[in-house]
């Protein structure tokens, strides 16, 4: 006899960050919710990104005062009670990087003078770094630096924990249908198992297009934009910041623990966006170059580089350009969304909780369905590494 359908109030697709967060969300507010994820936990963007909080430093530097720049500029404030256990979700589990970014400027101090007085893009005006107590690489370069309070977290120890709150509501599988009506949508997974929900909700980050065709809506909604970040492991000093020039972050560094005792540096910024049209061979060298102005005292002996393209999936700006807060789009019982930013995922995910029903506790995920785990971090994969001394001319 076949099996009879589940029903929900809403099925999650994707256990990225916007997955997890609102399957936290719609639970809270007490709907019935499942999340099913194709793979592992966050591959794609969120194990891939930085793990950076961000608070509005590019708007403080371009000096906009929007609704984009006062939206994000809470969201440190936000992150941060919920890394230390005082707001739900509970995130005091996840591993930090950082508690704050340094900002330096590569050439000249203008744009550092006007950052300090950025009080208005800024929940929290930056502070000037004491000289004497800088982050190592940072002690001999001149002129000031500044700290912002942007934490920087872990984000396979962030999914890890979101995972451990709903261990029983998570699926690993693939959709093979998606059924929409104007009660709710019918997901049918490849094995035959349906659940019914009043609504489907897809978070897959790129898998969205193709989730959304299996849907029949359309894939234009949504825009991808590459980029090819930049590793370095080795004897590296613990760095978490963005070196800026003119009005920009230029270079955005973040410091890891890898393989045996080594640091892992994660390397975003002009040089990422560049190297989206690049070999990766031509990337790292104009990553080590970058990273030679930014950090002239910083010794890159015994150090290996490698990189990894990364696409962001975002809905798609009328004007192809890029957008700054979350994107969400209804159609009818199926929800599409993209957060944007990791550290916009909570607003996406509040909007999404605000439209499901509370149909009380959801039934477990069958304990003999296979569960989700987070995926590795990019330098835990299989990939090249290329030692400094062959990648850059002496
Ligand atoms: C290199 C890089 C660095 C970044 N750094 C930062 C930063 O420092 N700070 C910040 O705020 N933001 C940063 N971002 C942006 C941020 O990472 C993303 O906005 C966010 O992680 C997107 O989360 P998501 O859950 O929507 O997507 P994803 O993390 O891509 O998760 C989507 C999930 O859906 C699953 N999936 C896909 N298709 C299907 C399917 N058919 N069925 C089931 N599951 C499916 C995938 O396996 C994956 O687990 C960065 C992005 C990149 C690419």
């Amino acid at each position: 006899m076949a099996r009879p359908p589940i029903e929900l109030d809403a099925l999650i697709v994707g256990g990225g960050v916007a997955g997890l967060m609102t399957l936290d969300a719609i639970h809270r507010r007490g709907g019935r919710a499942w999340l099913i994820e194709r793979d592992a936990l966050g591959r794609g963007q969120t194990v891939w990104s930085q793990g950076i909080i961000h608070g509005g430093l590019k708007y403080a530097l371009g000096g906009s005062t929007g609704a984009a720049a006062r939206a994000v500029s809470d969201m440190p404030a936000r992150w941060r009670a919920m890394l230390d256990g005082d707001r739900e979700p509970n995130l005091s589990a996840v591993q930090m990087r950082a508690d704050r970014c340094a900002v330096w400027a590569a050439a000249g101090a203008r744009s550092m003078a006007g950052l300090l007085g950025a009080k208005l893009a800024l929940r929290t005006r930056p502070r000037r770094w004491p000289d004497d107590a800088r982050p190592q690489p940072l002690q001999g370069i001149p002129g000031m630096v500044l700290s912002v309070a942007e934490p920087v977290l872990e984000p396979t120890s962030l999914l890890q924990t979101l995972a451990h709150h709903h261990a029983g509501r998570l699926l690993r599988g693939e959709v093979a249908g998606i059924d929409a009506s104007p009660d709710g949508a019918a997901v049918t997974l490849q094995g035959g198992l349906v659940i019914r929900a009043a609504y489907a909700v897809l978070l897959a980050g790129e898998g969205n297009g193709q989730l959304r065709q299996l849907a029949g809506l359309s894939e234009a909604a949504m825009q991808t934009r590459p980029l090819r970040m930049v590793l370095a492991r080795g004897p590296l000093p613990i760095l978490n910041g963005h070196c800026i020039r003119g009005t920009s972050p230029w270079l955005t560094i973040t410091t890891a623990a890898g393989d045996g005792g080594e640091r892992v540096w994660q390397i975003g910024g002009e040089v990422a966006e560049w190297g989206a049209g690049e070999t990766a061979a031509a990337t790292i060298r104009r990553a080590i170059s970058d990273v030679r102005d930014a950090l002239p005292s910083t010794d890159l002996a015994g150090t290996s580089w490698s990189t990894y393209e990364a696409p962001r999936a975002e809905r798609a700006a009328s004007d192809g350009g890029r957008p700054d807060q979350p994107g969400l789009i209804q159609d009818g019982r199926v929800l599409t969304g993209w957060p944007t930013k990791l550290a916009l995922a909570p607003i996406l995910a509040d909007s999404i909780a605000a439209l499901i029903p509370s149909g009380g506790e959801a039934p477990p995920v069958d304990e003999q369905l296979p569960s989700p785990v987070p995926a590795p971090p990019p330098w835990m994969e299989n990939r090249t590494w290329t030692p400094v001394h062959s990648a850059a001319p002496a």
